[in-house]
């Protein structure tokens, strides 16, 4: 892809991808534009960071008539795909693609794309350590950590990538092929971004869209909207399982892990001895073996690792236990599936702190588990009238209304009284109190901190 002297428009100034994007541009020698719906202002630190590249600036809305002379668009995960600037560029006949395409277009290295409702960042960290033992030199990006156009450019065919890849990232893909794509799991989520549940579930699709008889398609047999993307693929599909026994594929017997993959069936590792907690990250660990050995990482680098990796911080992560009673912070349950997997993790007596942004979600079934295991339940943010509402349907009434963290943590305390476990696990975005869920994170772990004195 030849991007010298060719007019480039960058529509979404992020921190992450939008800067370097726009960095990787102005070495190839792009004409860049820029253009935000943010003003000036607020974009101080993203155009410092830009100092030396030549880019001109259309900021606080969009100058069509500027953009439309563009021969190539790229757009940010965090910009909507439907704005009317773009529809317009579409129709004029404009290439659009995300910063993901862009920086496939540019990598020589095989790369193991993983998606996903929920254990994304977990299965893509974990697969990232596992081939960092092996020597081998291994980007993980993507959807965590550094944009992919960092990184894949300077790549070489024995490197490998590691990418988490989110619903956003797969919307303007056009060519994106990845050697392995990794499917963990689809539940409604981000509905207020796709518009419906079928729309979001076509956005995932994309991933194995390009992928041909020499890529694998790894999927979670347990999923069963998962299970059926197997139906309409020409990638080799390689099931995992913890529910049954496979004839081929990845799957527990007697809660041994066993893989039988590329012609020979072995046993990997007892699921007991695996690092990270819970049913859902044997879904994790079981994905991760598949992938890795479908990409030559050995057995044995793959126990070692299995049994090491103790997880990334704020996703049931361990905090502290103090007066007899364990402190998990979850702040990325950022939906209730997840935050249901978080509370089937413990063992009850439980008290949650949930609550959050709206981001169009049902909390109905998420009131049945807390019914059945949370003895008390402390609600903040925008949502904590609608999770409330759920609960009364149940005619569940221990619930607590607070205003920040640190009284989430005070009250939680106050209810779990000496034993079991407070879990912070929200089941919502952090937006409408917190910059993020790691800021939302880091305070809880503040407050629990304070516990004691
Ligand atoms: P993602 O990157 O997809 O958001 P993470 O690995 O960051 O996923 O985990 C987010 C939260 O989802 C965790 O805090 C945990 O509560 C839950 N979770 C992790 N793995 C799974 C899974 N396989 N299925 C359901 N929930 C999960």
């Amino acid at each position: 892809m030849e991007l010298k002297d060719k007019l480039i428009t960058v529509v979404g100034l992020g921190k992450r991808t939008g800067v370097e994007t726009v960095k990787f541009l102005d070495k190839q020698g792009a004409k860049i534009i820029v253009t935000d719906a943010k003003q000036e202002a607020q974009l101080k630190e993203e155009i410092a960071a830009l100092r030396g590249c030549k880019v001109n600036f259309d900021l606080g809305g969009h100058t069509l008539e500027l953009v439309l002379k563009s021969d190539l668009i790229i757009i940010s995960p965090g910009v909507p795909t439907d704005i009317p600037l773009l529809q317009q560029a579409r129709s004029a006949g404009i290439e659009i693609i995300s910063e993901v395409e862009l920086a496939y277009r540019f990598c020589k290295a095989p790369i193991i794309a993983i998606t996903g409702t929920n254990g994304k960042t977990t299965t893509t960290t974990l697969i990232g350590e596992i081939f960092k033992a092996t020597g081998r030199k291994t980007v993980v990006g993507g959807n965590i950590g550094r944009a992919l156009i960092q990184d894949l450019p300077q790549l070489e065919k024995e490197d490998i990538v590691i990418a988490e890849i989110s619903s956003f990232q797969l919307e303007e893909i056009k060519e994106f092929r990845p050697d392995i794509s990794l499917f963990l799991n689809i539940t409604p989520d981000h509905l207020d971004r796709h518009g419906s549940f079928e729309a979001y579930i076509e956005a995932k699709r994309k991933l194995l869209m390009n992928q041909t008889q020499d890529d694998y398609i790894i999927l979670n047999y347990d999923d069963p909207i998962v299970r059926k993307f197997a139906d309409n693929t020409q990638g080799q599909v390689v099931f995992f399982s913890q529910q049954e026994e496979l004839t081929e594929g990845v799957y527990l017997r007697d809660n041994k892990i066993v893989a039988n993959l590329l012609g020979s069936k072995e046993e990997i590792i007892d699921s007991k001895e695996i690092g990270i907690e819970g049913p859902h990250n044997l879904e994790n660990a079981l994905g991760a073996v598949a992938a890795s050995l479908l990409m030559g990482a050995s057995k044995d680098i793959l126990v070692e690792i299995l049994k090491i990796f103790s997880g990334v911080e704020h996703r049931i992560e361990d905090v502290a236990t103090i007066n007899g009673v364990r402190y998990i912070n979850d702040s990325k349950g950022t939906n209730p599936i997840a935050s249901t997997k978080a509370i089937e993790t413990f063992e009850p007596p439980l008290v949650i702190i949930a609550g959050g942004k709206d981001k169009g979600s049902e909390f109905d079934d998420f009131a049945k588990i807390i019914k059945e295991k949370v003895k008390g339940v402390v609600l903040l943010g925008e949502t904590a009238d609608k999770i409330e509402a759920s609960l009364n349907k149940l005619e569940y009434d221990s619930i607590y209304h607070v205003k920040s963290i640190q009284e989430a943590v005070k009250v939680a305390t106050e209810v779990a009284c000496g034993e079991g476990i407070v879990l912070l696990s929200p089941a919502c975005a952090s937006w409408d109190m917190f910059d993020n869920y790691e800021q939302r994170g880091r305070e809880f772990k503040e407050a629990v901190k304070k516990v004691d004195s």
